[in-house]
């Protein structure tokens, strides 16, 4: 009997990469075939993202393209993910052609819906918890890099920030157990991978119900610990994203500056430079304790890189209070920054304030922001010229053929001229050329 095969599309974030392994992972051990193209899969499923409105809008268009496309022989088509957690039921109404819809924690019984419906129910929904025994196992061929495995430590999130619809998608936070991290890292590691990076909404809020087991750091934070841990299985590469500032303690740059396998890259979302604005995201710190942990990560032995996220126009913001980001921007000085413009999410607390700032205000403080700092990072990305790097090669580069394209140890884009035999190896390189958003290197013998 031929077996039935599943097309998975992922918007969104690192969280959404590894729910669609893991899903693809219990398929694939249930029979299924996974395959790569929407085209001809016997059943095509959307893996969503609702923490932007634009994610949410490309999944109503994407189902039409899928309709029009297979007219006449149209797959089982279904929703899994924050949108489908959301959503729930409502989704059939928006969209009939759906007959499927799986929450956040249903990745792993989606092959028992299909079946549900091959049996003859018209439609099949669940919302429901992870079960007993369902646990993160994901093959190395669903991995979307055969040299860099996410790995991820704790899912959702207890923070509540006033504009974040996470909470309420991804449900409270949940620790995985230290001992199944480590074994999945060991695992990684005789697999031939190079680097891991630990996912979750919040790395170092990290609170497994066991113990970490590592005595000699019982004081400190469990997730100081459990980089520890990592780093002591030998596994070259170890990044973690994403950090809450208010959970970012120094025992954090302690652990990076003893091992050497613990990458010296922190990605810390400020959001805001002004106190009254982070007191109505409810973020739960003020600028100067952003600006303490700035202290002890750029206080390190070793040189860490550092970006953030950045909300421009958040209802009510001031243009004084936007100043006070510029001035925030200008003092940290980072690598990087992803700047978003406020865009309300239905049924959070943030969507009940009046939205004062006007979309050309939004956009005008987008660009400034944007301006600013590109010239830092235009000179940050200079200071590497003349370097020397360590690259893991990742792939063939976007831009040009006989390029290929890796990162830094600090997540820096690092692309040079190579040959295939390099992929999935870390290689020395001298940069030659910075570009705001790259480098480019040549090959140091
Ligand atoms: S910390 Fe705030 S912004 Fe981040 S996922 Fe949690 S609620 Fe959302």
């Amino acid at each position: 009997m031929e077996k039935t095969s599943v097309y998975i599309e992922t918007f969104g974030c690192q969280m959404n990469t590894a729910d669609t392994e893991r899903a693809e992972s219990k398929f694939r051990a249930s029979g299924y075939d996974v395959v790569n193209d929407s085209t001809t899969a016997d059943v095509v499923l959307f893996n969503t993202c609702s923490v932007r409105a634009r994610a949410e809008q490309k999944l109503y268009t994407r189902i039409g393209e899928i309709r029009r496309l297979r007219a006449g022989n149209e797959p089982l088509m279904g929703v899994m993910g924050c949108v489908a957690q959301l959503e729930g039921a409502a989704i059939f109404d928006h969209a009939p052609a759906i007959r499927l819809v799986a929450g956040t924690r249903a990745t792993d019984r989606l092959h028992k819906l299909i079946e549900r419906i091959k049996n003859g129910e018209r439609r099949a929904l669940d919302l429901g918890e992870r079960q007993e025994g369902e646990v993160w196992d994901v093959s190395p061929v669903e991995r979307h890099s055969r040299y860099v495995g996410f790995v991820p430590i704790i899912e959702g999130c207890n923070k509540f920030c006033t504009y974040c619809i996470v909470p309420f998608s991804r449900g409270r936070e949940r620790s995985r157990d230290a001992d199944e991290i480590i074994s999945e890292v060991h695992r990684l590691k005789s697999e031939g991978f190079q680097e891991i990076q630990l996912i979750g909404q919040n790395v170092n809020s990290y609170r497994p119900k066991s113990d970490i087991g590592i005595a000699e750091f019982k004081g400190a934070t469990p997730f100081s610990r459990l980089l520890r841990a990592v780093a002591s299985t030998g596994m070259p590469r170890i990044k973690f994203t994403t950090s809450f500032p208010r959970d970012f303690h120094a025992d954090i740059v302690a652990a990076i500056d003893e091992y050497e396998n613990l990458c010296n890259w922190v990605h810390l979302p400020v959001q805001s430079g002004n106190d009254r604005v982070l007191r109505a995201m409810r973020r739960g710190y003020k600028v100067s304790d952003y600006l303490s942990r700035i202290a002890s990560i750029k206080n390190a032995r070793q040189k860490i890189s550092l970006t953030t996220d950045i909300i421009i126009g958040f209802p009510s913001e001031e243009s004084k209070e936007f100043e006070d980001t510029m001035r925030l921007v200008e003092q940290c000085q980072f690598d990087g920054i992803y700047i978003f413009k406020y865009s309300e999410r239905k049924a959070t607390p943030a969507s009940r304030l009046v939205d004062g700032v006007t979309e050309g205000e939004k956009t005008a403080r987008f660009l400034a922001l944007e301006k600013l700092q590109m010239e830092i990072q235009k000179k940050k990305y200079s200071e590497y010229i003349g370097r020397e790097v360590k690259v893991l090669v990742e792939g063939e580069s976007a831009k040009s053929a006989i390029d290929l394209t890796g990162h830094t140890t600090c997540h820096k884009v690092v692309n040079f001229r190579g040959t295939a035999e390099l992929l999935g190896k870390i290689v020395k390189l001298k940069i030659s050329e910075a570009k705001v958003h790259s480098l480019y290197g040549e090959l140091v013998a």
